[in-house]
């Protein structure tokens, strides 16, 4: 089990812009923050998309049944991750104390029946406080099998999800980065004439694909991605995360740990960007160009944005019209708060209020430069308060995460998943054009004026 200390490290990330404020500071752990994900389901939401790993959940069933599956992430090749491991603890075992032979043995056959490239075990609860040494146990498994096998200490009581995602970058770093080495670069690092530089994406999960709308843009500027932490990435890729020139903190400050120890230990530069909305996607690939000091790919960043963005500008045009001027509630959390603020007013939308409740002080100040100073910023992501903005500032659309959808259907008003659960890819230029259609079909929806119309048996004389 970790110690308060280890855990007040982990809280106290010095690159945490939230640390910097004397009085606030990032979340401690208190009553009822597990109600939000706890830290095994940050922990293993960070994690999973990692595709040919086992991910066994040591512990009851239940925590497995909670938290597996809950992002649309998806894998280019294998599909292991989507198998749901856990040792299933029942009182019995907890009673006789044989949680740590159902843990070792649960390694065994996961290895046995799947060859995956290693076994990740996330502890939670039970077995934290009845003490089995999860370290041993994967260390003895692992020269047993010869198969890395990664502890996982994420006991779900430790806090908050933020701090399971960070619990899980801090096992990348203790015992995967750095345990092997990259497939080595064309002949001196040059392929076709153009120098190939490597990086790493931290907090990408290729939601329903999405980073695959950006990845051809990086290959073609000469960006070999060494490994995306953790959407549609192999065990091997997060190995060898250490030999990468920079590194992009995607969209997400809960792995801020990783950005901060590759630098402090790699001496690789990082910067926090998004890939949502015409113009953060081009300053993502400006700043590639800038921490990689290389003076060619600038001038072809310079080039690719330019013919991108009137590729892409051109295509929406024919959206601009249906979408101009209508009026967006979005209830979102994070830097999501204000990276789809800009995405949507890039389509001519008017963004009438963002929710705040999820963003840090930096995200304000964010939204703010976007919206202006009088924007309206709502804390309160209750059903009523929800709706009451609504109504009040006319929107025509909520956009928010699944949690809202039922709030929305009950209202009659059209709705947009924009969380973790949605279906479709938003990311880069070409999500643009998916995030567009998918507001046009919803706002558009024919559903609208025939839910809100009294049904036909009222009306008949
Ligand atoms: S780890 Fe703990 S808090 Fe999280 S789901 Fe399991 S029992 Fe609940």
């Amino acid at each position: 089990m970790k110690s308060t200390k280890d855990l007040k490290q982990l809280i106290d990330e010095p690159a945490c812009s939230h640390n910097k404020k004397e009085k606030s500071g990032c979340a401690k752990p208190k009553p009822g923050a597990t109600a939000g994900g706890c830290s095994f389901d940050g922990a293993q939401i960070a994690l999973l998309p990692i595709a040919d790993v086992a991910h066994i959940v040591h512990g009851p069933i239940a925590c497995a049944g909670n938290s597996w599956d809950n992002r649309g992430t998806r894998s280019s090749g294998s599909k292991l991750f989507r198998l749901g491991m856990t040792t299933d603890l029942t009182q019995e075992d907890v009673i006789m104390g044989r949680g740590e032979k159902r843990l070792f043995h649960s390694i065994k056959q996961a290895i046995q029946s799947y060859h995956p490239a290693a076994v990740f075990v996330y502890n939670t609860c039970v077995p934290a406080l009845t003490g089995d040494d999860i370290d041993a146990i994967c260390k003895a498994a692992a020269e047993n099998f010869g198969t890395p096998v990664v502890p996982v200490d994420c006991a779900g009581f430790y806090g908050t999800k933020n701090l399971g995602n960070r619990i899980a970058g801090e096992a990348m770093m203790k015992h995967v980065v750095g345990t092997r080495e990259p497939e080595p670069l064309p002949a001196n690092s040059y392929r076709e004439g153009i120098k190939v530089h490597d990086v790493n994406l931290v907090g990408e999960y290729n939601i329903a694909g999405e980073f695959w709308n950006v990845l051809p843009l990086l290959d073609e500027l000469g960006l070999r991605v060494l490994c995306t932490l953790s959407g549609d990435a192999r065990f091997h890729e997060v190995q060898t995360m250490h030999r990468a020139e920079a590194t992009m903190m995607v969209c997400s400050k809960a792995m801020l740990n990783v950005a901060r120890k590759m630098e402090d230990t790699y001496g690789i530069p990082w910067f926090e960007g998004s890939f949502y909305g015409i113009s953060d996607t081009s300053q993502a690939l400006r700043d590639f160009a800038r921490l990689l000091k290389d003076p060619d790919l600038t001038e072809r960043v310079e080039k690719l944005i330019a013919r991108e963005e009137a590729r892409i500008r051109a295509e929406l045009d024919l959206w601009r019209e249906r979408m101009k001027g209508k009026r967006v509630l979005l209830y979102t959390g994070g830097v999501k708060s204000w990276s789809v603020v800009s995405a949507l007013q890039d389509l001519g939308m008017v963004v009438v209020a963002t929710g705040t409740k999820k963003s840090t002080e930096e995200d304000k100040e964010r939204i703010r430069e976007i919206m202006g100073e009088n924007t309206k910023m709502i804390d309160d992501g209750s059903p009523k308060a929800l709706l009451g903005v609504y109504k009040e500032y006319q929107a025509d659309i909520l956009i928010a995460g699944g949690r809202n959808l039922y709030t929305a259907m009950k209202a009659k008003i059209p709705f947009l998943d924009i969380n973790q659960e949605r279906e479709f890819g938003y990311a880069g230029y070409q999500g643009m054009l998916e995030l567009v259609r998918q507001l046009a079909l919803t706002i558009e929806s024919p559903i609208w004026s025939a839910v809100r119309s009294a049904a036909p048996w009222k009306t008949a004389a």
